[in-house]
């Protein structure tokens, strides 16, 4: 042992610190696999293109996996995970380990290689890539798993064995940690093909016997822990769902045995029921749960008790947000939780992984000491964890806790986060309901008196494609490179471009292209106060994707006009009508880190505001036609039906707040990129825009079998002609034939005809032709009708 660790004695007793020598109790559940400046990124795709060797991606991988596992093992945490790396997605490696390849990819057997896996990714020159869909209520994507009746399962990817080994072999005992087998059922689809759609855990049988194979190689590897996400447990499960818990892991008991198993659980409380099942489970050693969104279990823990002589891995620091941990509050919560578990079996954890988080905040060298002393990425998490850890064993470092307490006081009385107005006016909506005075289809009729547009008219979403010209114009302008006036000339130029190409394909309702943001929320942020943006902030999206989400740390206000400026001029270009382009409150507060000191719908009320008073500016600026973008409406959405009315419900409080004191003759109009909204339907109506945009060109008009299926809309409606994910440009045919389809369900007199979404990701030459056609086709039409 070395001799410094026998001369340190604790600060509380003269008692030598040797006698707890041992780990705190302290575990991670996954960190973020990019990197800190997102070296795993530039690898993959520097890879993907071709410019580096599969070695040379393997090789960064290594070293990140190291440096993390160093990083938490120097923070003293005991229980640090491995497995947590990706190359691309958990549950796809999930699906490479239990050999689960859809056909289509070719794969004949051995060891899933880059290849095959990529493929699946991102699909090849043959094959398109499988379905992506969100992780849970995150921003993280997952690759969907398709699974037929006949899939047969086999062990084909020893990944979590070889990182075990890795992180073995530098002196470092890991957590091997596998997504559950009911978890990754249950987030699979039927496979195409797959006529009459079958039970997913009618498989479960198939897949145990690959997890068995994994554990005992993991066994033989000398791993004493292993842990299974199985976050669908917080979902609303039904008794046959919960059953597979049972069934799963009372088979899998036997290949238990010397092995310490953790049911790791996160992003909602876990539902009573769910509770009982998995707690009067043989064979486990510890549960984890997610003690910062799932209030509710720490209740139900504390009252129905918890199984004698397990452990309880309690997250109380949050995986989800960039906030400093209040290690006091956090602190009493888990000695109220050690008085029920007692004493050696309270685990301190996160959350979740950390992988939804910032990484480090050492590289944040814009955010000024006092808001960065507000803040904690996953590299601080960690220390707080194993700080918690001390403290609860009773070396409390007490440096590091005043130093925290400090922080939490100076951000309660932060003159920068309290904005006595702000509250008040938003205060005052409690309890009120905001709508437009006149019925939607009595202000359409006055809104067409003043348009006159003819019938199916054509709009598009709002962006045109950005050119690296125009990012550079941007960049240099940030930089003071170039002048305000050589800005403003520079994107008034591009404008002008944009409004005389629309005229000339005959577009009715114009857009000015939005050239001057970056971002559909960055750009508001960095005009409403109340936002901080970091520069590595950076969050996975999916993939080698990753979002920078800003962070609102204060209350928010609108100091001055945000868009007029550029909406103005814009309309001056055309004796069109040109639509004002804005984000709205619901977008912008699901796309933000925000803050954890109110309730979420305070500060999305407070960005409503702030909005309204941008939108009454463009009417008063005389733009007849506003858009007010809710992309992220549906994201926000809780992952349990009892709490889904209460969001929907403030949610679309929030943006009917932004309009409702407009004239009749102002037409607003939102947009949504998902056609998956049918269960929203009644919410979205709620909403009471004029008109709306959506996505739907996807989705094998799944969104117009609500029409069909009778549910009443009366407003404006733009169901996406066309696929602007694609370079692929559509023929007026094909978007007359999808035009033909909706008319089959909605009237005509309310039909937009538009794209699915921004032209911001496309080029020149994709977007005016599939623009002509959309305009011919609609002119086409018009004709017939
Ligand atoms: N107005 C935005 C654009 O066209 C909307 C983007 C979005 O819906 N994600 O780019
Ligand atoms: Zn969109």
């Amino acid at each position: 042992w070395p001799l410094s660790s026998l001369l340190v004695f604790s600060s509380y007793s003269s008692r030598p610190l040797l006698l707890h020598r041992r780990k705190m109790a302290s575990h991670v559940v996954g960190y973020p696999r990019m990197g800190p400046k997102r070296e795993l990124k530039f690898a993959l795709e520097s890879f993907w293109d071709g410019k580096s060797s599969a070695a040379d991606l393997q090789k960064v991988s290594q070293d990140l996996r190291c440096s993390i596992w160093k990083q938490m093992s120097d923070a003293g945490v005991k229980y640090i995970p491995s497995n947590t790396f990706s190359y691309y997605d958990q549950v796809l490696d999930a699906t490479a380990m239990l050999g689960a390849v859809p056909q289509r990819y070719g794969w004949s057997g051995g060891e899933i290689g880059f290849d095959t896996y990529f493929s699946m990714a991102r699909g090849n020159a043959s094959v398109p890539a499988m379905e992506m869909t969100k992780w849970f209520d995150t921003n993280y994507h997952y690759i969907v798993p398709e699974l037929a009746p006949d899939t047969k399962f086999t062990y084909a990817s020893h990944k979590a064995v070889s990182e075990y080994k890795e992180a073995k072999a530098l002196g470092i005992d890991t957590v091997p940690v596998l997504i559950g087998p009911v978890t990754y059922l249950l987030l699979s689809k039927p496979a195409k093909g797959v006529e009459k759609a079958f039970p997913l855990l009618s498989l479960l049988g198939n897949v145990l016997p690959v997890y068995k194979e994994v554990i005992a190689e993991l066994k033989a590897a000398g791993a004493s822990w292993v842990q299974f996400d199985e976050p669908t447990l917080v979902m609303d499960l039904d008794a046959h769902q919960l059953e597979a818990f049972t069934k799963a892991y009372s088979e899998l008991e036997s290949s238990f045995s010397g092995l310490n198993v953790l049911i790791e659980t996160y992003f909602a409380d876990v539902p009573s029921e769910a509770y009982k099942t998995i707690t009067s489970l043989n064979g486990i050693s510890g549960f984890g749960f997610d003690l910062v969104r799932g209030t509710k279990t720490l209740d139900l823990i504390k009252s129905s008790g918890f199984p004698i002589g397990k452990y309880l891995f309690a997250g109380v620091v949050d995986g989800r947000n960039i906030w400093a941990n209040d290690l006091a509050a956090s602190l009493n919560t888990l000695n109220d939780l050690e008085a029920v578990v007692g004493k050696d079996k309270l685990v301190v954890s996160t959350s979740c992984s950390l992988m939804h988080t910032a990484v480090d905040l050492v590289n944040e060298t814009k955010l000024d000491a006092e808001i960065k002393s507000w803040l904690a990425f996953a590299a601080q998490k960690v220390v707080e964890v194993n700080a918690l850890a001390k403290a609860l064993a009773g070396h409390k470092d007490e440096a590091f806790f005043s130093a925290n307490a400090a922080a939490q006081a100076s951000r309660k009385s932060s003159p920068r986060v309290t904005n006595q107005e702000v509250q008040k006016a938003a205060a005052a909506l409690k309890g009120s309901d905001h709508r437009r005075a006149t019925d939607v289809s009595a202000r359409l009729d006055a809104q067409q008196k003043k348009l006159n547009l003819p019938i199916l008219p054509t709009t598009t979403i709002g962006s045109f494609p950005q050119t690296m010209d125009l990012r550079r114009v941007r960049r240099e302008y940030k930089a003071n490179k170039i002048s305000e006036e050589e800005y403003v000339n520079a994107i008034k130029e591009e404008i002008n471009k944009v409004v005389k190409l629309q005229e000339e394909l005959d577009i009715d309702v114009l857009v000015h292209g939005e050239p001057e943001r970056n971002d559909m929320v960055e750009y508001f942020g960095e005009q409403l106060s109340g936002f901080a943006f970091t520069v590595n902030g950076w969050v996975q999206s999916y993939g080698s994707r990753c979002v920078k989400p800003p962070i609102i740390y204060g209350d928010v206000s609108r100091p001055r006009p945000m868009t007029v400026f550029w909406s103005s001029m814009a309309q001056s270009m055309t004796s069109h009508p040109m639509k004002g382009m804005l984000t709205g409150p619901v977008t912008i507060l699901n796309w933000s880190f925000v803050r954890n000191d109110q309730p979420r719908f305070e500060t999305c009320y407070q960005i409503a505001l702030a909005i309204k008073k941008e939108v009454e500016d463009l009417e008063a600026a005389g733009i007849q036609v506003i858009q007010i973008d809710e992309a992220a409406l549906r994201e926000g959405l809780p992952l349990r039906k009892s709490e889904q009315a209460f969001y929907l419900d403030w949610a679309v409080h929030s943006f009917r707040i932004t309009n409702c004191g407009v004239k009749d003759t102002t037409q607003i109009h939102t947009h949504m990129c998902y056609s998956n909204f049918n269960d929203i339907i009644h919410s979205i109506i709620d909403m009471d825009a004029d008109v709306i945009t959506i996505e739907n060109s996807r989705s094998d008009e799944k969104l117009l079998s609500v029409f069909r299926e009778g549910v009443k809309y009366g407003a404006g409606i733009g169901p996406g002609v066309y696929d602007i994910h694609s370079p692929r440009i559509p023929s007026t045919e094909e978007i007359a034939d999808r035009i033909n389809k909706m008319l089959a369900v909605l009237e005509s007199k309310i039909l937009w005809v538009n794209p699915d979404c921004g032209l911001k990701t496309r080029k020149y030459t994709e977007v005016k032709p599939a623009l002509t056609n959309m305009v011919s086709a609609a002119k086409l039409l018009r004709e017939q009708l």
